[in-house]
């Protein structure tokens, strides 16, 4: 059975696998039962369009296995001011900034499923092996979808790195509490949470959705993160449509030194749009957000969309080619680390101690 059509009917099996619901009292973006956009993503689709995008559309090609090339070992810790990346795989990324190493939706597992032996199956192994991870103080988890929240993940490396924060939407934090993981903290759009003396983690809005199965739809919070410092600014985006958050994030916090940005799963546009942006928004949202670099996420690791391996990262170079000034966007291979370059101008001599 195709994957995305096995995936589709997993979680359309109404009351399994869903995840523990958040309650609280009442917010703009809580109705007291669901979370909501604050921008309406428009109609939510039923399992008649679940069924005919699994049916209808031709999936683009995918490999079945790609080995990859060995890359030194990413640092133990980067100094204060310093900012490096590693991408690891899907939206697992290392960011070691301002002496924190920081993962972001960290999987390692073989498929993005509530089922281990069958749904979307990586077709390449993660970048870095769980070894070779430098001792991680902090995980930020976007949401609570398969791919990004992988609860064997999360138990391994509470296990291998004790203390370790991680921070999820509000909800997310019984979940990982129900399957025994410890370290759980709940986020909230716009708040703040100090990492350390010099790092500050701030919750901020996207547009997406959340639910492990079809009765805890919404009803835990998804969200991007900021994390500000001496080292930084650098925004994580998780898994996202197009929204004003960009532009806000980039106002507020920006220009971003360092911003993740999703480009995979966009296809068919009549389903995705509403829930992830497409390489061209990418390099949008990189403008909106004053990044100054980029790195692509969200691609070449399972089947999740029509969009086929390769597409994600050709149609992001098309529209880098179409920008001018051309925008520094890179799309990483796999276990593949970088110093991302320091901000230039006013800014960045003001955030140097
Ligand atoms: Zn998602
Ligand atoms: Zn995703």
């Amino acid at each position: 059975m195709r994957p995305l059509l096995l995936a589709l009917l997993l979680v359309a099996v109404p009351g399994c696998f869903s995840a523990p619901r958040y309650s609280g009292p009442k917010t703009d973006h809580f109705d007291g039962a669901r979370f909501v956009n604050r921008e309406p993503t428009g109609h939510q689709p039923g399992f008649s369009e679940l069924m005919e995008l699994a049916l209808s559309e031709e999936q683009g090609k995918w490999r079945t296995w790609t080995e990859n090339t060995p890359y030194p070992e990413p640092p133990d810790r980067v100094r204060q001011g310093d900012l490096r990346v590693t991408f690891v795989n899907h939206a697992t990324v290392l960011i070691q900034m301002d002496g924190l190493n920081i993962l972001t939706d960290p999987i390692w597992s073989d498929r993005c499923s509530p089922l281990p032996f069958a749904g979307p199956e990586r077709v390449r192994p993660p970048g870095l092996t769980l070894d070779a991870l430098p001792r991680i103080d902090a995980i930020i988890i976007s949401h609570n979808h398969y791919d990004h929240l992988d609860l064997p993940t999360l138990a391994e490396l509470a296990e291998r790195h004790p203390g370790v924060r991680i921070f999820v939407g509000l909800g997310n934090d019984r979940l990982l509490e129900a399957a025994g993981v410890p370290g759980a903290e709940a986020v909230d759009w716009f708040q703040r949470i100090p990492l350390s003396p010099e790092v500050t983690l701030v919750g901020w809005p996207n547009q997406h959705f959340s639910g492990r199965g079809l009765d805890d739809r919404d009803a835990t919070l998804w969200l991007s993160y900021v994390l500000t410092g001496p080292g930084g600014p650098v925004y994580f985006a998780g898994d996202t449509g197009w929204g004003r958050h960009f532009e806000e994030a980039g106002r507020t916090h920006g220009p971003f030194r360092l911003a993740l940005l999703p480009i995979g799963a966009y296809l068919p546009r009549w389903f995705m749009a509403p829930i992830h942006i497409s390489p061209a928004e990418a390099v949008k949202a990189h403008t909106a957000l004053r990044a100054s670099t980029s790195v692509a996420i969200h691609f070449g690791t399972f089947p999740l969309g029509k969009d086929g391996q390769y597409m994600p990262v050709q149609d992001l170079l098309q529209a880098l080619y179409a920008t001018r000034p051309r925008p520094r966007f890179w799309a990483l291979d796999f276990g593949e680390g970088r110093a991302v370059p320091p901000l230039a101008g006013p800014r960045a001599r003001a955030a140097r101690p």
